[in-house]
Order: C-alpha cells, then sequence, then structure tokens
C-alpha cells in the first residue's frame, strides 16, 4: 500500500509526550483506517533514544524545524540541555519509516518541537505560540509527505479518498 499515513505515537495513546502522556485522538476515521492497516505509528522523539517523562524542549530562539534542519538553529531543554541532535535524528527516523511504509501523509499532533505543523512554540517556554514547523514535520514535508495536524483530520480524510498523485516523493 502507498497510500499510508504516518501518525504520531501519542495520537494514537501512547503514553510518550513529555509529560509521560498521551493525547489520543478519537474520530472513525482512525478506526477505518486502522482496520486497513493505513496506519503506520512512530513517536520520533522516543525512535532517537529520548526516554518517558523528559523535559520539556522547544526551537530556541523563535526559529522553525526547516531552520534546525539548515542548522541554523537549535533545540534546547527547559533545564538547558541541547537536544538538537535527538531532534535530527528523530526527524530522520521519521522519514526513514514514511519511505519504508508508503506513507504519502502524515498525521502529526500540533505544537511539539518535533510533530508541530501549524505552530509550534517561540522557545521562551512561556506559551506563546509561532506559526511553523517542527523538524520532524518539515523533515517529512521536505522529503514529500503531506502534513496534516490533528485539528486538519477532515482535510486529510478527504485528501485520502482523492487518491494518491504520481510523483509523489514518499517511495524513494
Ligand atoms: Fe507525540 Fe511527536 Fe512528541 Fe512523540 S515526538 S510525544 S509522537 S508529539
Amino acid at each position: 500500500m502507498q497510500n499510508r499515513i504516518l501518525v504520531s505515537a501519542c495520537l494514537m495513546g501512547h503514553a510518550v509526550r513529555y509529560d509521560g502522556r498521551a493525547k489520543p485522538i478519537v474520530h472513525p476515521a482512525i478506526e477505518r483506517w486502522l482496520a486497513e492497516g493505513r496506519l503506520v505509528t512512530i513517536c520520533p522523539e522516543m525512535s532517537a533514544g529520548m526516554p518517558v517523562p523528559r523535559p520539556p524542549a522547544e526551537i530556541a530562539g523563535a526559529a522553525t524545524g526547516e531552520e534546525v534542519l539548515a542548522g541554523t538553529a537549535r533545540v534546547v531543554e527547559i533545564t538547558g540541555g541541547d537536544v538538537t541532535e535527538e531532534f535530527l535524528q528523530a526527524a530522520g527516523n521519521a522519514v526513514a519509516l514514511a519511505r519504508q511504509a508508503g506513507c504519502r501523509y502524515a498525521l502529526l499532533i500540533d505544537g511539539s518541537p518535533s510533530c508541530g505543523s501549524a505552530f509550534i512554540y517561540d522557545g521562551s517556554f512561556s506559551g506563546r505560540r509561532l506559526a511553523g514547523l517542527g523538524v520532524t514535520a518539515a523533515a517529512l514535508k521536505a522529503a514529500g509527505v503531506e502534513v496534516f495536524s490533528d485539528r486538519e483530520i477532515e482535510r486529510l480524510i478527504e485528501r485520502v479518498a482523492q487518491g494518491p498523485e504520481s510523483g509523489a516523493a514518499a517511495e524513494g
């Protein structure tokens, strides 16, 4: 199947967030896609060896995931630790899995410095939002995967129903 959907593990009920919790999404489409074998679950940060729980992290300096991928911004924990390398590894793992499993789409939880797609936080740990992509979301998008936030599931349903377009890069 070449039109699978990569999905954030915390959306699927896995307690893998920094605070040790999940943030499950409840929608009939999720049940249907699960039954169809269409969902491929990953927690990018855990795949890079990060523990649960872990200190909250943000992309420093009101920068975005693209800037982290370009090497011009860092990811830091509230405790001061630099976790840029782990976040880059996490993004690489997600892209590799998407390619291996034939995921043309990704359904990712918003706000995370890895999985955020509509917004992330600005690096001040003050709750200020910034429009932009997290590191994994940016890497997936660059690899040709169509990224949807958890609040865009209706748009993803429509997109999946339309079927794959030729030439998507996610097969690479
Ligand atoms: Fe959820 Fe993504 Fe954070 Fe893992 S990296 S806990 S899947 S938001």
